[in-house]
């Protein structure tokens, strides 16, 4: 609903024009989960040390609102960071499923993505994509901290943008 500022002195409409935010419930709460994405902590291979150095006091996640959890049930994104084996992956789709809703998973890296080097595997997955549904892909080997929090920051907009359009979306860069 709009406001008619007709009806306010010259002082109030001033003060509404400062201070009243319009918004709807959805969007305001994106807004407060983007700004506070607790990633569940756990690594499965060398792209793990790049997210670890990421989370260090260097590249300071913590600014972001990112701060690490040693519980699933206390995550809302999952960063898939390494290679996924066969033998790991019921693991990983357990550790998912314990995540309470919203959620979201970041590939991080060629392996998590696709496989990476090990695709002629017979061990490994090739692509995290076929346990979890996958918000956004990061690709390199590894990809640097500089590079997830690129990806961190794009799974904040689109986090804002779904409540905003109401669809789905994802991310590859
Ligand atoms: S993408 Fe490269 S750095 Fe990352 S886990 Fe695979 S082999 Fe290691």
């Amino acid at each position: 609903m709009g406001v008619n500022f007709e009806d306010f002195s010259p002082f109030e409409e001033q003060e509404l024009q400062r201070n009243v935010l319009t918004t709807n419930l959805e969007q305001m709460k994106s807004l407060i989960r983007s700004n506070s994405l607790w990633p569940l902590t756990f690594g499965l291979a060398c792209c793990a040390i790049e997210m670890m150095g990421t989370g260090g006091s260097h590249y300071d996640l913590d600014r972001f609102g990112v701060i690490f959890r040693a519980s699933p049930r206390q995550s809302d994104v999952m960063i898939v960071a390494g290679t996924v084996t066969k033998k790991m992956a019921p693991l990983l789709r357990r550790l998912y499923d314990q995540m309470p809703e919203p959620k979201w998973v970041i590939a991080m890296g060629s392996c998590a993505t696709a496989g990476g080097p090990y695709i002629k595997s017979y061990s490994v997955v090739k692509g995290v994509d076929q346990i979890v549904p996958v918000d956004v892909y990061i690709p390199g080997c590894p990809p640097n901290p500089a590079a997830l929090i690129y990806g961190i920051h794009k799974l904040q907009e689109k986090i804002r943008y779904e409540a905003k359009h109401g669809k789905r979306v994802t991310i590859r860069e």
